[in-house]
């Protein structure tokens, strides 16, 4: 024991040695930060807390931990829904940050590319892409905290999924620390590449069990001039999937977000986000916030627009509209849809799930989930919003005044009635917030045996070891 002990303090004397004193985290409030997640609900104890200022320093402190054997939990942002970036309870590890790493490497203006260290803040690599005329279309409520390095380990959505795909499709390269402490040096500027596997989406939604991001090559869009913000009352999530057709057919590529959202979901932010108002008269069942924008000037958008209120009014799809006249109005639509997260948690305790569903399918997702867990759990109420353009919902049981212990003890069963629903309907139970700790269980219990064998084969080839971020997806 003594001597495991003095091993463990040698590592740490390493450790130190290799970030320094701006690297090395000591004071015990500094690393509660890191070792609890965001939703406080998942702690886990730290050997050290590092932040190795250089990818070269990064691939120094891995390769002490592999030696020592010692796991290694990669954090970003620690802005994890699923307890992905804390240590597992009961696993000393060394939680490494990337936080440090914040330099933007290059932007090419040219082939509209971007190479950027995994502790950039997203909402600062948006605003260097826009100053230099493009657009990162990465757009999520977090993106003032969540980190590069967490949002591609996580392959992050959001709400411009719809037309720009997932952090996977805006990735073309990346730079990453291997568990053994090699750098792998992925980052290619190519649209097109077929040479071999594409390692980098092996990395892309690995949760940091494969090895650490450092570096990511970005695809930029052209940044957009034109746009117009829509707030719609409708009668349920079938006529908001008519004005989706509808919109498709009217605004064409102009159409960017289509989020839906629950008129109890709005209730919530109308109580408890001060400054939040109704945008409609009267209310609504259901809303829809649909954005179109352009990146070329579109003096047809505005006509586009009304036509497709026509239309949606004409077939009976609309109960009432308004469409944003300033950019402050934009704005305060856009918090109301933002806001909802926040407004939960003051409602009290939830259980969340973050589920996806062919587009066609979400109103009996909806319809049959809400019957589900309504009555599984009497006074709970289903919070239903999220991005109806590409199917994936947060579905969320929000259960104020309850005991959160009993609802934690209910949570398996809850889980399961509203996942079974998600297979029946050819879903996924994961979309955009990953496995982590929390879904862990569940992913092994309705993935196929072979599709779990071949991820632990590929988790087998990379980390033999296991030392990376151990207890997370497998
Ligand atoms: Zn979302």
């Amino acid at each position: 024991m003594a001597g495991r002990a003095a091993s463990r303090q040698g590592t740490l004397v390493a450790l130190r040695a290799i970030v320094g004193e701006a690297g090395w985290v000591g004071d015990p409030e500094a690393i509660a930060a890191h070792t609890l997640d965001w939703r406080r609900r998942w702690r886990g104890p730290a050997l050290a807390v590092v932040k190795p200022a250089s990818t070269a320093e990064v691939a120094e402190v891995v390769a002490v931990c592999a030696k020592a054997g010692v796991p290694v939990v990669p954090q970003a942002g620690n802005t994890s829904l699923v307890g992905g970036a804390v240590p597992r309870a009961g696993e000393p590890s060394v939680v490494l940050s990337v936080s440090r790493l914040r330099s933007i490497r290059r932007i090419d203006p040219i082939d509209g590319t971007m190479v950027v260290e995994a502790g950039c803040v997203l909402a600062d690599v948006q605003r260097e892409a826009r100053a230099a005329g493009w657009l990162l279309p990465l757009a999520l409520a977090a993106e003032g905290t969540a980190e590069i390095g967490g949002l591609l380990s996580t392959n992050a959505g959001g709400v411009h999924v719809l037309r720009y795909g997932t952090a996977r499709q805006l990735t073309l390269g990346l730079e990453v620390v291997l568990p053994d402490g090699r750098i792998w040096d992925g980052l290619r500027l190519l649209r097109k590449d077929n040479t071999g596997y594409d390692l980098k989406q092996l990395f892309i939604g690995a949760e940091g069990t494969l090895g650490i991001v450092t570096a990511a090559a970005l695809q930029l869009s052209p940044g957009l001039r034109d746009r117009r913000v829509l707030w719609l009352g409708v009668r349920d999530p079938h006529a908001a999937l008519g004005v989706l057709a509808q919109a498709r057919h009217e605004l064409g590529e102009a159409l960017v977000a289509f989020e839906l959202i629950s008129r109890v979901a709005l209730e919530l932010v109308l109580a408890h986000v001060p400054g939040s108002s109704d945008p409609l008269p009267a209310p609504a069942s259901w809303y829809v916030l649909l954005e179109a924008a352009t990146s070329a000037a579109a003096p047809w958008l505005g006509n586009a627009v009304e036509r497709l209120l026509e239309t949606a009014a004409r077939a009976g799809l609309l109960c009432d509209a308004v469409v944003a006249s300033t950019s402050e109005q934009e704005t305060a639509l856009w918090r109301l849809r933002e806001s909802i997260p926040e407004a939960e948690v003051r409602e009290g305790p939830s259980i969340k799930h973050d589920i996806a569903v062919p587009v066609s399918r979400v109103p009996a997702l909806v319809a049959q989930g809400a019957a589900l867990l309504e009555a599984a759990w009497p006074g709970g109420r289903v919070v239903a919003f999220g991005h109806l353009g590409d199917g994936n919902l947060h579905f969320n049981l929000s259960c104020p005044g309850a005991d959160p212990v009993a609802l934690r003890a209910a949570e398996p069963r809850l889980n399961a009635l509203i996942f079974d629903l998600v297979g029946r309907l050819e879903g996924t139970i994961s979309a955009e917030h990953g496995i982590g700790q929390l879904r862990r269980e569940e992913l092994a219990a309705r993935r196929s045996p072979l599709e779990l064998e071949l991820m632990r084969r590929i988790k087998q080839a990379l980390d033999p070891a296991g030392i990376m971020n151990p207890g997370k997806v497998l």
